[in-house]
């Protein structure tokens, strides 16, 4: 299941740098995430300082 950016986003853009496919970018207010691109690596979760995305 690909990741998700949750709420609890602070925008940072941190997680949009490390994503391999260039999968997220920039919503409104938060960071947002393209489930058809997402090869689910994890590395925007390793990296967000707030833990938000997840594949929950
Ligand atoms: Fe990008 Fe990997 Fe996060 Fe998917 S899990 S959005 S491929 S960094
Ligand atoms: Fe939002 Fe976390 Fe990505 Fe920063 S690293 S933009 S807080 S999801």
């Amino acid at each position: 299941m690909a990741y998700r950016i949750t709420d609890a986003c602070i925008a940072c853009g941190a997680c949009a740098a490390e994503c391999p496919v260039s999968a997220i970018s920039e919503g409104d207010g938060k960071y947002e995430i393209m489930p058809d691109v997402c090869v689910e690596c994890g590395a925007c979760a390793a990296t967000c300082p707030v833990g938000a995305p997840t594949n929950d």
